[in-house]
């Protein structure tokens, strides 16, 4: 496959985002980035690393008190803005998603709607941030809480969503109070200085949130800043493994939310055309790149044998082409090395003695240089076989057939993996079942990508998750804020009590 390398002296280069101003870099420090449906360089982004780092840090350490005193109305005058200005370029970072990603563009646009969501929450920040009072816990002693932010703050986050899982953090944070600096993903940038371009324009003051682009070099440079209080991490559990136990060996406070294989139980009542829907949906909606899709299925029964031609049939029908083009289901693969990692899967579950049911090397992609891939279903598949046991993150849907519902649960729940999951039925009884049995925090019913909304919690286990706490909502507050707990008495001059080393008590 030929990916155009000519001309890139003529490609666009990124700026950093440092202190509200964009930090020029000349393009030997910077890399590639390919638009996966023509394969062509159309922007080129920085290698940043820890003089970058360094200075995003500085700046944001310098903008964190005037911004932690702000007024929380003034605050959160500057989110609505924010929130609208996000809204208003929607279809803007939509097309930056899609050019940069392959994914669709209406999925795009879905992807910008659900970061908006947190965004959304992040207005109502008075209200969030309320501590607690409570008068007389002893004679004349009142106690109260109240939660402070935590200073300078990361985010680190990954190819797949590149306004949605960022927007599931900064917005956070900044609400809270903290400052932030933005590390996302070398290879879909793009959307990236749009969104702190639109920060700046809402009124967020400068170096309240910073963008240090880069790889390895500058994830070891915040891991290890001292001035860095929290981190939240999202993308492969070998890096936010890494993130995790360095961040927290320092002190910090790290919440890494990492990699997914998760299986969807179709007990043998439940309506087979929505879940052969789901399955396509899931299995191949922005090929195979989310990391709350079902990847797999475990069919309880003779479920399999029904449902096998119910798939067929829709992917017969699947549009795979350019995410721009009206009418596509599916764009290309994000990168050349992950299409052909994805091609190395498929061979091994081939060689695992997986049945290959439908073969998406075989598809020949609109435009031969693009990162186009088909789709591909393997039947058959068990727990023993690597494809079962590892994540893909691509266009390759597996089924696997369980004799019962404990069979199935007992499956999901032995994964080394649990980020999500979820049940087929029309069986009120078993579906509750499953929600107290299954060892797996985020949980759909009839639905195969169980995402919670942008203003709720989100969080995975095992190794889908490092750290206590979930990201966004109640939880994301918590994450984002030490809390004080405050005990207080205002004695009248001239009548204490006589003196005491007795250890005070509730009296
Ligand atoms: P990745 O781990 O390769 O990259 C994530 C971030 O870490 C990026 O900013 C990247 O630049 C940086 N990075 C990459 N390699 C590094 C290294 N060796 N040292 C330090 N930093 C490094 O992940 P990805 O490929 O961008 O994203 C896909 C993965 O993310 C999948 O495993 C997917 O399941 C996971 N994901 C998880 C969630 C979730 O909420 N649990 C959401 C989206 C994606």
């Amino acid at each position: 496959m030929a990916v155009e390398t000519v001309n890139e002296a003529a490609v666009p280069v990124l700026s950093h985002y440092i202190d509200a101003t964009e930090v020029a870099v000349a393009p030997e420090a910077t890399g590639p980035v390919y638009n996966p449906a023509t394969g062509k360089v159309i922007v080129r982004v920085p290698r940043g690393g820890q003089a970058e780092v360094d200075a995003a840090v500085a700046s944001a350490k310098a903008a964190f008190p005037a911004w932690r005193d702000m007024p929380l109305i003034a605050r959160s005058n500057i989110f609505f803005n924010f929130r609208a200005l996000m809204y208003e370029h929607r279809e803007d970072l939509a097309r930056l998603i899609t050019r940069d990603h392959g994914k669709t563009f209406p999925d795009a646009l879905a992807e910008v709607l659900r970061g908006i969501e947190t965004i959304d929450f992040a207005c109502g920040l008075p209200v969030h941030l309320s501590g607690l009072n409570t008068p007389n816990v002893s004679t004349k002693v009142d106690t109260s809480t109240l939660r402070v932010p935590l200073g300078v703050t990361a985010a680190i986050t990954p190819f797949n969503f590149p306004v949605m899982v960022p927007t599931w953090i900064y917005p956070m944070a900044l609400m809270a109070g903290n400052t932030v600096i933005l590390k996302p993903s070398s290879h879909t940038p793009g959307a990236t200085q749009l969104q702190a371009e639109l920060w700046t324009q809402a009124g967020g003051p400068k170096g309240t949130f910073n963008v240090v682009y880069g790889g390895k070099e500058a994830v070891k440079a915040l891991v290890e800043h001292k001035d860095v209080k929290a981190i939240q991490f999202v993308g492969s559990t070998a890096v936010g493994r890494y993130v995790f136990e360095e961040g927290t060996k320092r002190g910090k406070r790290v919440g890494s939310y990492t990699s997914a294989k998760n299986a969807m139980l179709v007990l043998p009542d439940a309506d087979l055309d929505n879940v052969a829907d789901a399955a396509v949906a899931s299995g191949f909606g922005s090929a195979g790149e989310r990391c709350m899709a079902q990847t797999m299925m475990i069919a309880v029964g003779d479920t399999a044998d029904q449902l096998r031609p119910k798939i067929l049939e829709r992917i017969a029908k699947l549009k795979i082409a350019d995410g721009m083009e009206p009418g596509a289901d599916m764009g290309p693969i994000y990168s050349t090395e992950h299409r052909e990692s994805i091609i190395k899967w498929i061979g091994i579950g081939e060689a695992e003695g997986a049945e290959l049911v439908v073969d998406g090397r075989t598809f020949v992609g609109p435009n031969p240089d693009g990162f186009f891939l088909g789709v591909t279903l393997f039947d058959h598949v068990t727990p023993a076989m690597k494809i079962y046991q590892e994540e893909i993150f691509g266009p390759v849907f597996s089924i696997v057939r369980a004799k019962t519902y404990e069979e199935g649960l007992a499956l999901i729940n032995g994964h080394k993996y649990a980020n999500g999951t979820a049940i087929f039925t029309t069986n009120g009884g078993a579906a509750r079942r499953f929600k107290l049995e299954v060892d797996v925090p985020m949980i759909g019913i009839n639905l195969p990508i169980p995402v919670p909304a942008g203003f709720m919690s989100f969080s995975g286990a095992k190794d889908s998750s490092f750290g206590d706490l979930p990201m966004r909502g109640e939880d994301g507050v918590r994450f984002w804020t030490q809390q004080k707990l405050i005990t207080e008495r205002w004695p009248e001059p001239g009548k204490q009590g006589p003196l005491s080393l007795v250890f005070p008590g509730n009296s």
